[in-house]
Protein backbone atom coordinates (compact mmCIF):
# COMPACT_ATOMS: atom_id res chain seq x y z
CA UNK A 1 0.00 0.00 0.00
CA UNK A 2 1.12 3.32 -0.82
CA UNK A 3 0.38 6.28 2.01
CA UNK A 4 -0.29 8.82 -0.94
CA UNK A 5 -3.17 10.11 -2.85
CA UNK A 6 -4.70 7.97 -5.79
CA UNK A 7 -5.71 11.06 -7.27
CA UNK A 8 -1.96 12.28 -7.96
CA UNK A 9 -0.89 8.95 -9.66
CA UNK A 10 -3.70 9.50 -11.99
CA UNK A 11 -2.04 12.65 -13.14
CA UNK A 12 0.04 10.07 -15.17
CA UNK A 13 1.94 12.39 -17.90
CA UNK A 14 0.21 15.46 -17.34
CA UNK A 15 0.97 18.40 -17.09
CA UNK A 16 2.58 18.79 -13.50
CA UNK A 17 1.69 21.45 -10.98
CA UNK A 18 5.36 22.75 -11.18
CA UNK A 19 4.84 23.12 -14.95
CA UNK A 20 1.56 24.80 -14.74
CA UNK A 21 2.65 26.74 -11.55
CA UNK A 22 4.87 29.51 -14.33
CA UNK A 23 5.84 32.39 -11.59
CA UNK A 24 8.77 31.11 -8.97
CA UNK A 25 9.91 34.35 -9.02
CA UNK A 26 7.26 36.62 -6.56
CA UNK A 27 6.74 40.16 -8.62
CA UNK A 28 7.76 43.00 -6.50
CA UNK A 29 3.80 44.39 -6.84
CA UNK A 30 0.49 43.58 -8.19
CA UNK A 31 -3.10 44.18 -8.25
CA UNK A 32 -4.58 41.64 -5.95
CA UNK A 33 -1.97 38.70 -3.90
CA UNK A 34 -4.22 35.57 -3.17
CA UNK A 35 -2.91 33.09 -0.69
CA UNK A 36 -3.49 29.36 -1.05
CA UNK A 37 -3.14 27.71 -4.62
CA UNK A 38 -6.41 25.71 -3.88
CA UNK A 39 -9.93 25.56 -6.04
CA UNK A 40 -10.48 29.11 -4.21
CA UNK A 41 -7.54 30.81 -4.53
CA UNK A 42 -7.30 29.58 -8.67
CA UNK A 43 -10.98 30.30 -9.31
CA UNK A 44 -10.69 33.92 -7.46
CA UNK A 45 -7.55 34.14 -9.48
CA UNK A 46 -8.91 32.69 -12.82
CA UNK A 47 -12.16 35.18 -12.41
CA UNK A 48 -9.66 38.76 -11.65
CA UNK A 49 -7.09 37.44 -14.69
CA UNK A 50 -9.99 37.54 -17.04
CA UNK A 51 -11.10 40.63 -15.77
CA UNK A 52 -7.73 41.93 -16.60
CA UNK A 53 -6.59 42.38 -13.19
CA UNK A 54 -2.78 41.71 -11.97
CA UNK A 55 -3.67 38.65 -9.81
CA UNK A 56 -0.50 36.72 -8.08
CA UNK A 57 -1.34 33.38 -6.00
CA UNK A 58 1.30 32.62 -3.34
CA UNK A 59 1.12 29.00 -2.24
CA UNK A 60 3.15 27.23 0.24
CA UNK A 61 3.68 24.08 -1.08
CA UNK A 62 2.38 22.60 -4.81
CA UNK A 63 -1.07 23.69 -6.49
CA UNK A 64 -3.44 21.89 -5.44
CA UNK A 65 -1.46 20.39 -2.40
CA UNK A 66 -4.18 20.99 0.52
CA UNK A 67 -8.01 19.41 0.69
CA UNK A 68 -8.41 20.60 -3.30
CA UNK A 69 -7.01 17.59 -5.02
CA UNK A 70 -7.17 14.85 -2.31
CA UNK A 71 -11.06 14.73 -1.47
CA UNK A 72 -13.65 12.23 -2.54
CA UNK A 73 -14.17 14.13 -5.64
CA UNK A 74 -18.00 14.68 -4.69
CA UNK A 75 -19.79 17.19 -6.16
CA UNK A 76 -22.78 17.72 -4.56
CA UNK A 77 -26.06 18.93 -3.83
CA UNK A 78 -27.17 20.43 -0.72
CA UNK A 79 -24.49 21.62 2.31
CA UNK A 80 -23.13 19.78 5.27
CA UNK A 81 -26.43 21.72 7.36
CA UNK A 82 -30.14 19.65 6.18
CA UNK A 83 -33.00 21.26 4.25
CA UNK A 84 -34.90 21.05 7.21
CA UNK A 85 -32.15 22.62 9.59
CA UNK A 86 -31.68 25.51 7.19
CA UNK A 87 -35.23 26.52 7.51
CA UNK A 88 -35.64 26.43 10.82
CA UNK A 89 -32.74 28.29 11.68
CA UNK A 90 -32.81 30.57 8.53
CA UNK A 91 -36.83 30.44 7.47
CA UNK A 92 -37.96 29.12 3.94
CA UNK A 93 -36.49 32.32 1.82
CA UNK A 94 -33.15 31.98 2.84
CA UNK A 95 -32.82 28.08 3.06
CA UNK A 96 -33.92 27.88 -0.39
CA UNK A 97 -31.49 30.30 -1.81
CA UNK A 98 -28.59 28.33 0.67
CA UNK A 99 -30.15 25.48 -1.54
CA UNK A 100 -30.32 26.49 -4.55
CA UNK A 101 -26.63 27.97 -4.14
CA UNK A 102 -25.32 24.44 -3.93
CA UNK A 103 -27.08 23.81 -7.75
CA UNK A 104 -25.50 27.59 -9.06
CA UNK A 105 -22.35 26.07 -7.70
CA UNK A 106 -22.22 22.35 -9.91
CA UNK A 107 -23.42 24.28 -12.61
CA UNK A 108 -20.52 26.38 -12.23
CA UNK A 109 -18.15 24.00 -12.35
CA UNK A 110 -19.88 21.87 -15.52
CA UNK A 111 -19.50 24.85 -17.26
CA UNK A 112 -15.98 26.39 -16.34
CA UNK A 113 -15.06 22.47 -16.94
CA UNK A 114 -16.56 22.48 -20.57
CA UNK A 115 -15.18 26.28 -21.30
CA UNK A 116 -11.10 25.49 -20.52
CA UNK A 117 -11.56 21.65 -21.98
CA UNK A 118 -10.82 20.39 -18.39
CA UNK A 119 -10.22 16.21 -18.64
CA UNK A 120 -11.22 15.22 -15.13
CA UNK A 121 -14.24 12.89 -15.71
CA UNK A 122 -16.62 14.83 -14.54
CA UNK A 123 -20.23 13.13 -14.63
CA UNK A 124 -23.33 13.56 -13.48
CA UNK A 125 -23.92 9.91 -11.95
CA UNK A 126 -26.14 11.52 -8.98
CA UNK A 127 -25.59 10.43 -5.35
CA UNK A 128 -27.36 8.47 -2.41
CA UNK A 129 -27.32 9.26 1.04
CA UNK A 130 -27.64 5.88 2.91
CA UNK A 131 -29.75 5.58 6.20
CA UNK A 132 -27.82 4.05 8.77
CA UNK A 133 -30.73 3.54 11.19
CA UNK A 134 -34.47 3.20 10.36
CA UNK A 135 -34.96 6.63 11.88
CA UNK A 136 -32.90 8.61 9.42
CA UNK A 137 -34.60 6.96 6.78
CA UNK A 138 -37.62 8.54 8.31
CA UNK A 139 -35.67 11.81 8.19
CA UNK A 140 -35.06 11.81 4.58
CA UNK A 141 -38.62 10.98 4.00
CA UNK A 142 -39.27 14.29 5.56
CA UNK A 143 -36.38 15.90 3.91
CA UNK A 144 -37.51 14.56 0.64
CA UNK A 145 -41.15 16.40 1.06
CA UNK A 146 -39.07 19.92 1.78
CA UNK A 147 -37.00 19.41 -1.20
CA UNK A 148 -39.67 18.25 -3.81
CA UNK A 149 -41.83 20.81 -2.57
CA UNK A 150 -40.19 24.02 -1.96
CA UNK A 151 -36.80 24.16 -3.21
CA UNK A 152 -35.34 24.08 -6.69
CA UNK A 153 -34.17 20.31 -7.27
CA UNK A 154 -35.93 16.68 -6.90
CA UNK A 155 -34.71 13.66 -4.88
CA UNK A 156 -36.22 10.39 -4.50
CA UNK A 157 -36.77 8.06 -1.90
CA UNK A 158 -35.62 4.42 -2.49
CA UNK A 159 -36.89 2.26 0.31
CA UNK A 160 -34.90 -0.28 2.11
CA UNK A 161 -36.76 -3.28 -0.36
CA UNK A 162 -35.19 -0.97 -3.35
CA UNK A 163 -31.96 -0.56 -2.60
CA UNK A 164 -29.88 -3.63 -3.76
CA UNK A 165 -30.01 -1.27 -7.12
CA UNK A 166 -27.81 0.97 -5.79
CA UNK A 167 -26.05 -0.15 -3.16
CA UNK A 168 -24.16 -3.56 -2.83
CA UNK A 169 -24.57 -3.49 1.19
CA UNK A 170 -27.51 -4.99 3.62
CA UNK A 171 -26.21 -2.23 6.01
CA UNK A 172 -28.69 0.53 5.20
CA UNK A 173 -32.72 1.05 5.47
CA UNK A 174 -33.08 3.02 2.68
CA UNK A 175 -31.79 6.10 0.85
CA UNK A 176 -32.19 9.46 -0.79
CA UNK A 177 -31.20 9.69 -4.61
CA UNK A 178 -30.33 13.41 -5.92
CA UNK A 179 -29.54 12.63 -9.94
CA UNK A 180 -27.88 16.36 -9.95
CA UNK A 181 -24.92 15.45 -7.95
CA UNK A 182 -21.89 14.55 -9.81
CA UNK A 183 -18.47 12.99 -9.46
CA UNK A 184 -14.83 14.26 -10.54
CA UNK A 185 -10.97 13.38 -10.23
CA UNK A 186 -10.37 16.49 -8.42
CA UNK A 187 -6.31 16.78 -8.53
CA UNK A 188 -7.34 16.81 -12.42
CA UNK A 189 -9.70 19.74 -11.78
CA UNK A 190 -7.23 21.42 -9.37
CA UNK A 191 -4.61 21.32 -12.08
CA UNK A 192 -7.16 22.63 -14.62
CA UNK A 193 -8.25 25.51 -12.97
CA UNK A 194 -4.82 26.48 -12.20
CA UNK A 195 -3.75 26.37 -16.05
CA UNK A 196 -7.08 28.17 -16.81
CA UNK A 197 -5.78 30.93 -14.57
CA UNK A 198 -2.52 31.05 -15.69
CA UNK A 199 -3.65 31.46 -19.41
CA UNK A 200 -5.99 34.31 -18.17
CA UNK A 201 -2.83 35.64 -17.40
CA UNK A 202 -2.61 35.21 -13.76
CA UNK A 203 1.09 34.27 -11.82
CA UNK A 204 1.02 31.06 -9.76
CA UNK A 205 4.30 30.89 -6.89
CA UNK A 206 4.44 27.70 -5.38
CA UNK A 207 6.77 26.97 -2.39
CA UNK A 208 5.96 30.42 -1.58
CA UNK A 209 4.42 30.54 2.38
CA UNK A 210 3.44 33.63 3.11
CA UNK A 211 4.70 34.77 6.71
CA UNK A 212 3.04 37.57 7.50
CA UNK A 213 0.59 40.25 5.60
CA UNK A 214 0.71 43.69 7.46
CA UNK A 215 -1.16 46.91 6.14
CA UNK A 216 0.37 50.43 5.38
CA UNK A 217 -1.05 53.44 3.55
CA UNK A 218 -3.47 51.92 2.19
CA UNK A 219 -1.60 48.63 0.45
CA UNK A 220 -1.07 45.19 1.69
CA UNK A 221 2.92 44.05 2.04
CA UNK A 222 3.16 40.53 2.26
CA UNK A 223 6.00 38.60 3.43
CA UNK A 224 6.81 35.41 1.54
CA UNK A 225 9.77 33.57 2.20
CA UNK A 226 12.62 35.52 0.97
CA UNK A 227 10.13 38.16 -1.23
CA UNK A 228 7.97 40.76 -0.19
CA UNK A 229 5.14 41.55 -2.29
CA UNK A 230 2.82 45.06 -2.14
CA UNK A 231 -0.78 45.01 -3.14
CA UNK A 232 -3.69 46.56 -3.58
CA UNK A 233 -6.23 43.61 -2.25
CA UNK A 234 -5.34 40.60 -0.29
CA UNK A 235 -7.81 37.03 -1.05
CA UNK A 236 -7.21 34.51 1.79
CA UNK A 237 -7.76 31.14 0.39
CA UNK A 238 -6.11 28.74 2.83
CA UNK A 239 -8.95 26.97 3.85
CA UNK A 240 -7.94 24.19 6.50
CA UNK A 241 -4.63 25.06 6.25
CA UNK A 242 -4.73 28.66 6.98
CA UNK A 243 -2.13 29.57 9.74
CA UNK A 244 -1.31 32.75 12.15
CA UNK A 245 -0.57 35.14 8.76
CA UNK A 246 -4.67 34.99 9.20
CA UNK A 247 -5.20 34.56 12.79
CA UNK A 248 -8.94 36.19 11.99
CA UNK A 249 -9.94 33.44 9.50
CA UNK A 250 -7.77 30.91 11.64
CA UNK A 251 -9.86 31.45 14.63
CA UNK A 252 -13.28 31.03 13.08
CA UNK A 253 -11.92 27.52 10.83
CA UNK A 254 -11.96 24.24 12.58
CA UNK A 255 -9.54 21.61 10.91
CA UNK A 256 -10.68 18.17 11.07
CA UNK A 257 -9.16 15.10 9.59
CA UNK A 258 -10.32 13.20 6.94
CA UNK A 259 -8.74 9.71 5.25
CA UNK A 260 -9.72 8.18 2.29
CA UNK A 261 -8.39 4.57 1.16
CA UNK A 262 -8.25 3.19 -2.70
CA UNK A 263 -8.85 0.06 -3.28
CA UNK A 264 -7.00 -2.02 -6.28
CA UNK A 265 -8.90 -1.72 -9.55
CA UNK A 266 -12.01 -4.22 -9.39
CA UNK A 267 -13.16 -6.67 -11.68
CA UNK A 268 -16.28 -5.74 -13.57
CA UNK A 269 -18.35 -7.88 -11.92
CA UNK A 270 -16.98 -6.93 -8.14
CA UNK A 271 -17.34 -3.01 -9.11
CA UNK A 272 -20.80 -3.52 -10.12
CA UNK A 273 -21.73 -5.78 -6.94
CA UNK A 274 -20.65 -2.54 -4.70
CA UNK A 275 -22.22 -0.39 -6.56
CA UNK A 276 -24.42 -1.25 -9.40
CA UNK A 277 -25.71 2.71 -9.98
CA UNK A 278 -21.98 4.33 -10.02
CA UNK A 279 -23.48 7.12 -7.33
CA UNK A 280 -21.47 9.27 -4.96
CA UNK A 281 -22.29 7.42 -1.71
CA UNK A 282 -22.27 8.70 1.98
CA UNK A 283 -24.37 7.41 5.16
CA UNK A 284 -26.10 9.32 7.59
CA UNK A 285 -23.89 9.69 10.52
CA UNK A 286 -22.47 12.48 12.26
CA UNK A 287 -18.75 10.45 11.47
CA UNK A 288 -20.10 9.57 8.13
CA UNK A 289 -18.19 7.12 5.44
CA UNK A 290 -18.67 8.34 1.99
CA UNK A 291 -17.45 5.86 -1.23
CA UNK A 292 -17.74 6.18 -4.64
CA UNK A 293 -16.40 4.30 -7.71
CA UNK A 294 -13.51 5.98 -9.71
CA UNK A 295 -13.02 6.03 -13.04
CA UNK A 296 -10.59 2.16 -13.27
CA UNK A 297 -13.58 0.83 -11.04
CA UNK A 298 -11.45 1.38 -7.67
CA UNK A 299 -13.37 1.97 -4.63
CA UNK A 300 -12.62 5.04 -2.79
CA UNK A 301 -13.63 4.89 0.71
CA UNK A 302 -13.52 8.06 3.20
CA UNK A 303 -14.19 8.72 6.61
CA UNK A 304 -13.85 10.90 9.57
CA UNK A 305 -11.27 7.92 10.87
CA UNK A 306 -9.28 10.43 13.56
CA UNK A 307 -11.08 13.99 14.56
CA UNK A 308 -7.41 15.56 14.31
CA UNK A 309 -5.27 17.31 11.34
CA UNK A 310 -4.14 15.01 9.46
CA UNK A 311 -0.75 13.49 9.90
CA UNK A 312 1.27 10.39 8.77
CA UNK A 313 0.34 7.92 11.73
CA UNK A 314 -3.11 8.62 11.77
CA UNK A 315 -3.57 7.93 8.07
CA UNK A 316 -1.25 4.92 8.71
CA UNK A 317 -4.32 4.02 11.29
CA UNK A 318 -6.92 5.68 9.67
CA UNK A 319 -5.99 2.90 6.82
CA UNK A 320 -6.81 0.07 9.16
CA UNK A 321 -9.93 1.71 10.57
CA UNK A 322 -11.33 2.95 7.11
CA UNK A 323 -10.32 -0.83 5.73
CA UNK A 324 -12.29 -2.78 8.41
CA UNK A 325 -15.16 -0.49 8.66
CA UNK A 326 -15.81 -1.01 4.46
CA UNK A 327 -15.22 -5.19 5.04
CA UNK A 328 -17.99 -5.00 7.54
CA UNK A 329 -20.30 -2.56 4.99
CA UNK A 330 -19.07 -4.94 2.12
CA UNK A 331 -18.15 -8.20 2.91
CA UNK A 332 -17.61 -8.99 -0.83
CA UNK A 333 -14.49 -6.76 -0.76
CA UNK A 334 -12.61 -8.17 2.14
CA UNK A 335 -10.04 -10.12 0.08
CA UNK A 336 -9.57 -6.56 -1.91
CA UNK A 337 -6.08 -4.67 -1.74
CA UNK A 338 -5.75 -1.30 -0.60
CA UNK A 339 -3.88 0.99 -3.34
CA UNK A 340 -3.49 4.12 -1.38
CA UNK A 341 -4.41 5.56 1.69
CA UNK A 342 -4.33 9.08 2.55
CA UNK A 343 -5.63 12.19 4.47
CA UNK A 344 -6.37 15.92 3.98
CA UNK A 345 -8.28 18.42 6.25
CA UNK A 346 -11.66 19.55 6.06
CA UNK A 347 -12.67 23.14 6.48
CA UNK A 348 -15.76 23.07 8.99
CA UNK A 349 -17.26 26.36 10.81
CA UNK A 350 -19.18 26.86 13.78
CA UNK A 351 -22.22 27.07 12.06
CA UNK A 352 -21.00 24.20 9.49
CA UNK A 353 -21.80 26.57 6.58
CA UNK A 354 -19.26 28.37 4.14
CA UNK A 355 -18.74 32.21 4.42
CA UNK A 356 -17.36 34.52 1.99
CA UNK A 357 -16.53 38.44 2.34
CA UNK A 358 -14.13 41.38 3.25
CA UNK A 359 -12.85 42.39 6.51
CA UNK A 360 -10.55 44.85 6.99
CA UNK A 361 -9.63 45.14 3.17
CA UNK A 362 -9.01 41.54 3.34
CA UNK A 363 -10.96 39.13 1.68
CA UNK A 364 -12.08 35.35 2.26
CA UNK A 365 -13.71 32.14 0.96
CA UNK A 366 -13.63 29.17 3.26
CA UNK A 367 -16.05 26.80 5.63
CA UNK A 368 -17.04 24.45 3.12
CA UNK A 369 -17.67 21.59 5.50
CA UNK A 370 -16.37 19.01 3.04
CA UNK A 371 -19.08 20.46 0.32
CA UNK A 372 -15.89 22.51 -1.01
CA UNK A 373 -15.37 20.73 -4.78
CA UNK A 374 -18.24 22.97 -6.29
CA UNK A 375 -18.60 25.55 -3.45
CA UNK A 376 -15.14 26.86 -3.12
CA UNK A 377 -14.52 26.87 -7.16
CA UNK A 378 -17.85 29.15 -7.29
CA UNK A 379 -17.26 31.08 -4.41
CA UNK A 380 -13.40 31.54 -5.30
CA UNK A 381 -14.83 32.95 -8.61
CA UNK A 382 -17.46 35.06 -6.96
CA UNK A 383 -14.66 36.69 -4.29
CA UNK A 384 -12.45 37.29 -7.39
CA UNK A 385 -15.37 38.81 -8.91
CA UNK A 386 -16.28 41.12 -5.86
CA UNK A 387 -12.65 42.34 -5.96
CA UNK A 388 -12.83 43.15 -9.32
CA UNK A 389 -15.68 45.20 -8.44
CA UNK A 390 -16.95 45.26 -11.98
CA UNK A 391 -20.18 42.68 -10.83
CA UNK A 392 -22.71 42.56 -8.21
CA UNK A 393 -22.64 39.08 -6.34
CA UNK A 394 -25.85 37.77 -4.71
CA UNK A 395 -24.46 35.03 -2.65
CA UNK A 396 -26.38 34.05 0.86
CA UNK A 397 -22.89 33.13 1.71
CA UNK A 398 -21.51 36.70 2.10
CA UNK A 399 -24.48 38.28 3.98
CA UNK A 400 -23.94 36.27 7.42
CA UNK A 401 -22.25 36.69 10.31
CA UNK A 402 -18.99 34.35 10.38
CA UNK A 403 -19.04 33.04 14.27
CA UNK A 404 -16.21 31.91 16.11
CA UNK A 405 -16.52 28.56 17.54
CA UNK A 406 -16.56 28.36 21.36
CA UNK A 407 -14.27 31.10 21.89
CA UNK A 408 -12.08 30.37 19.25
CA UNK A 409 -10.70 27.98 22.03
CA UNK A 410 -10.39 24.71 20.17
CA UNK A 411 -7.11 26.12 18.77
CA UNK A 412 -5.60 26.76 21.95
CA UNK A 413 -7.21 22.79 23.94
CA UNK A 414 -5.83 20.65 21.46
CA UNK A 415 -8.01 17.75 22.91
CA UNK A 416 -11.32 19.75 22.73
CA UNK A 417 -11.21 18.57 19.07
CA UNK A 418 -11.11 15.11 20.21
CA UNK A 419 -13.78 15.75 22.94
CA UNK A 420 -15.97 16.91 20.04
CA UNK A 421 -15.22 13.77 18.06
CA UNK A 422 -16.29 11.71 21.06
CA UNK A 423 -19.57 13.44 21.52
CA UNK A 424 -20.55 13.00 17.51
CA UNK A 425 -19.54 9.38 18.08
CA UNK A 426 -21.83 8.94 21.18
CA UNK A 427 -24.75 10.52 18.64
CA UNK A 428 -24.49 8.03 16.16
CA UNK A 429 -24.98 5.30 18.82
CA UNK A 430 -28.13 7.52 20.38
CA UNK A 431 -29.50 8.95 17.19
C1 LIG B 1 -10.19 13.93 2.65
C2 LIG B 1 -11.13 14.98 2.16
C3 LIG B 1 -12.27 14.61 1.47
C4 LIG B 1 -13.15 15.58 0.98
N1 LIG B 1 -14.19 15.20 0.17
C5 LIG B 1 -14.95 16.14 -0.42
C6 LIG B 1 -15.91 15.76 -1.39
O1 LIG B 1 -16.04 14.59 -1.76
N2 LIG B 1 -16.70 16.73 -1.93
C7 LIG B 1 -16.54 18.06 -1.58
O2 LIG B 1 -17.28 18.90 -2.10
N3 LIG B 1 -15.58 18.45 -0.70
C8 LIG B 1 -14.78 17.54 -0.13
N4 LIG B 1 -13.78 17.92 0.70
C9 LIG B 1 -13.59 19.36 0.98
C10 LIG B 1 -12.92 20.11 -0.18
O3 LIG B 1 -11.83 19.38 -0.66
C11 LIG B 1 -12.47 21.49 0.33
O4 LIG B 1 -13.57 22.16 0.90
C12 LIG B 1 -11.92 22.38 -0.78
O5 LIG B 1 -10.96 21.70 -1.54
C13 LIG B 1 -11.32 23.64 -0.17
O6 LIG B 1 -10.56 24.31 -1.15
P1 LIG B 1 -9.67 25.56 -0.75
O7 LIG B 1 -9.05 26.05 -1.99
O8 LIG B 1 -10.49 26.51 0.04
O9 LIG B 1 -8.58 24.97 0.26
P2 LIG B 1 -7.34 23.99 -0.02
O10 LIG B 1 -7.54 23.18 -1.23
O11 LIG B 1 -7.09 23.27 1.26
O12 LIG B 1 -6.15 24.98 -0.35
C14 LIG B 1 -5.56 25.80 0.62
C15 LIG B 1 -4.12 26.02 0.19
O13 LIG B 1 -3.56 27.08 0.98
C16 LIG B 1 -2.18 26.82 1.12
N5 LIG B 1 -1.67 27.62 2.25
C17 LIG B 1 -2.00 27.55 3.55
N6 LIG B 1 -1.33 28.47 4.26
C18 LIG B 1 -0.54 29.13 3.38
C19 LIG B 1 0.40 30.21 3.50
N7 LIG B 1 0.66 30.78 4.68
N8 LIG B 1 1.04 30.65 2.39
C20 LIG B 1 0.77 30.10 1.18
N9 LIG B 1 -0.11 29.08 1.01
C21 LIG B 1 -0.76 28.60 2.09
C22 LIG B 1 -2.13 25.31 1.38
O14 LIG B 1 -0.84 24.79 1.13
C23 LIG B 1 -3.22 24.81 0.44
O15 LIG B 1 -2.67 24.35 -0.80
C24 LIG B 1 -12.89 16.96 1.24
C25 LIG B 1 -11.75 17.35 1.95
C26 LIG B 1 -10.87 16.38 2.41
C27 LIG B 1 -9.65 16.80 3.15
Amino acid sequence: MKYASYWHQTLGDAPTAEHIANGQDVPATCDVAIVGAGLTGLSAARALAKRGVRATVLEAQEVGWGASSRNGGMVLTGLKVGAHELVERFGMEIARKLDAASLAAIDFVERLIEEEHIDCDFSRSGHIALASKPGHYAQFERDAELINGSFDRSVKLVPQQSLASEVGSGAYFGGLVDEASAGVNPAKLVLGVARAAVNAGALVCVHNPVLAIDRKNGKFHIRACSSMLSAEHVVIATGAYTGPESQWLRRRIVPIGSYVIATEALPDQLARAVAPAKRMMFDSKHFLHYYRLTSDQRVLFGGRASFVPESSSATEQSAEVLRADMIALFPQLSDVKIDYAWGGTIDFTADMLPHAGEIAGTYYAAGYAGHGVALATLLGSQIGAQVAGDTYVDSPFMRSTFPVPALGIHRMVPGLVSAAGAWYRLLDMVS
